[in-house]
């Protein structure tokens, strides 16, 4: 146990830190090794030995990245998923899907549009309620990327201000109609209201079919842990369908959270491992002559 809190300490200390201890440590074994008898001098010896090995030979010197600003999916550990629901509030057809929801106990993310806010605000601040979030879906759902920065700024500020006003809580994400949002847009969005652009990684095409089985058999054969699922509950076979796609959902384990949640649980990904280094003509030579030797057959 000692020795794991002292690699600790060194991981934590950094480089020189650790150098410094190593140099102490050494030194302080060198006189007790010396002080006493050859049975615990024995006894000390794997400790010395097992140190190096066991701290990382050189810090990884990797400059932060630049913060993300758009997601698709997430990295997680474990088998979460956001459930993230477009176009609404709808007069009749979120209060079916949030019911449904209740009864699963299930947390999803409300992509508003800022002008059915103003036409449906009790639904929307039921959504609050219930525990969902809410998010900036524009205000009369426009291709922003047609648009000059003064309309898009009044397309996502009415809605950030009606969002506020209706449900008292403050939108950090965002979802440009028909995921169209430049990186300029992206970036300005994100200085001016805060926001994180959110794709998706599933697209049920809902609005496109109109068909519950299809709408379910989409979500249940894309969504992997991590995944951010599109759907629209202003469309009756969405939710037709919602039912049986959260319970085969549930029964294949996932566990449902916020787009805030999943992000917040995002790791990026590991760098990719180096390319292979190409052998020079004596390498290669070397390297034959011991994959030979590796190769030969035992004797018999
Ligand atoms: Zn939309």
């Amino acid at each position: 146990m000692r020795g794991v809190f002292r690699l600790d300490v060194c991981g934590t200390l950094g480089h020189i830190g650790a150098h410094m201890i190593r140099t102490a440590f050494t030194a302080a074994l060198a006189l007790l090794t010396s002080a006493v008898s050859p049975q615990t001098a024995a006894k000390a010896k794997p400790a010395v030995v097992a140190r190096p090995t066991a701290e990382p030979a050189v810090e990884p010197k990797v400059a932060a990245p630049a913060e993300r600003i758009t997601f698709a999916q997430c990295n997680v550990e474990g088998p979460f998923i956001a459930m993230t629901f477009d176009d609404g509030p709808h007069a009749t057809q979120t209060p079916r899907l949030l019911k449904m929801l209740k009864e699963r106990n299930i947390h999803a993310t409300f992509f508003l549009v800022g002008q059915c806010v103003a036409q449906n605000p009790e639904i929307a601040k039921q959504i609050v309620e219930e525990g969902h979030e809410v998010a900036n879906h524009s205000w009369s759902h426009p291709q922003l990327t047609k648009l000059g920065e003064g309309s898009v700024r009044e397309q996502l500020q009415k809605t950030h201000d009606v969002i506020v006003q209706t449900t008292g809580v403050t939108p950090t994400l965002m979802r440009p109609p028909f995921g169209a949002f430049t990186t300029g847009q992206r970036t300005w969005s994100r200085a001016e209201w805060g926001y994180k652009c959110i794709l998706w990684d599933v697209d049920s095409l809902d609005w496109q079919h109109r068909n519950p089985a299809k709408t379910e058999s989409i979500i249940m054969a894309n969504t992997r842990p991590g995944s951010i699922v599109l759907c629209h509950d202003i469309h009756k076979t969405t939710i037709d369908a919602m039912a049986a796609t959260l319970d085969g959902l549930i029964k294949k384990g996932f566990r449902f959270v916020t787009v805030t949640e999943l992000i917040a649980m995002h790791k990026e990904a590991a760098p990719k491992s180096k390319p292979v280094k190409s052998l020079t003509p004596a390498e290669a030579a070397g390297a034959a002559t011991s994959f030979e030797d590796i190769a030969k057959p035992a004797a018999q």
